[in-house]
C-alpha cells in the first residue's frame, strides 16, 4: 500500500480502500456483467472523466465481443455537487437499439445517472443499466435508479484516487483515499 496520508493542494486524504480489495471488487463487477450480459454483445458507455480506471479494468475482464463509447459530464465543481449536469462529450448516436452498461465511478445523490438514463432513452438505447465502481447509499436522491452492478459501497467523505480527483489531481493514485477534515 502506498503512504497513508497524503495532501494535494489545501486538503489531507488517507487510504479508505487499498488496492487489493478495490480490484477484488472490480473483478466482482465484471464477472456478474459478463455472465449477464453474454451472447448480447453489450455497450459499455464510459462517462469521463473519473470511470476511466474503473472501466479500463472492467472491459478487460469481459472477454467476449463489446462496444466500448465514451460521454463526459460535469456534475461538481471542487468538493460540492449542486445537481447541475452538463454534457461537455454527447452521448454517442450509436447507442441506438443496444444493450447498454453505463460505467459510472460514483452513484452520489445520483442526478448524473438520472441525466444520463434520460439521454438514452432519446438516443433509442433498447436497454439501459448503471455498474458503478462504488454508491454512497446515504446520499442517493433517486429513487429506483437502476443501479445493477456496485463495486462498493462508500463513507460520506470526498475521495480521490483510482481515477477520481480533487481539483484535477490524485487521479492515478492506486488506492481509495478520502479526505481527513480539519
Ligand atoms: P451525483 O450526480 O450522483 O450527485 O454525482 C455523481 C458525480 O459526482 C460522480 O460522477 C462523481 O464524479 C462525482 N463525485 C461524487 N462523489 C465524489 C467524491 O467523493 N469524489 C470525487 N472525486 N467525485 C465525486
Ligand atoms: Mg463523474
Amino acid at each position: 500500500m502506498a503512504q497513508r496520508r497524503i495532501i494535494i493542494k489545501d486538503k489531507t486524504f488517507e487510504v479508505a480502500i487499498p488496492e487489493a480489495t478495490i480490484l477484488e471488487a472490480v473483478a466482482n463487477v465484471a464477472r456478474s456483467i459478463k455472465k449477464d450480459y453474454a451472447e448480447r454483445n453489450p455497450y459499455f458507455l464510459i462517462v469521463l472523466n473519473g470511470a476511466f480506471v474503473f472501466a479500463s479494468d472492467v472491459i478487460r475482464l469481459v472477454d467476449y465481443p463489446c462496444s466500448v463509447g465514451f460521454t463526459k459530464l460535469k456534475s461538481y465543481v471542487g468538493t460540492n455537487t449542486d445537481g447541475n449536469v452538463t454534457e461537455l462529450l454527447a452521448v454517442p448516436e450509436d447507442v441506438k437499439g443496444r444493450n447498454v452498461i453505463i460505467l459510472e465511478d460514483i452513484v452520489d445523490r445520483g442526478y448524473t445517472m438520472q441525466y444520463l438514463l434520460h439521454r438514452l432513452k432519446e438516443a433509442g438505447a433498447a436497454s439501459s443499466v448503471i455498474g458503478a465502481l462504488s454508491l454512497k447509499p446515504d446520499h442517493l436522491m433517486v429513487p429506483g435508479l437502476p443501479v445493477r452492478y456496485t463495486g462498493m459501497t462508500l463513507p460520506e467523505a470526498f475521495i480521490v484516487g483510482y481515477g477520481l480527483d480533487y481539483d484535477g489531481q490524485g487521479r492515478t493514485l492506486r488506492d481509495i483515499y478520502a479526505i481527513v477534515e480539519d
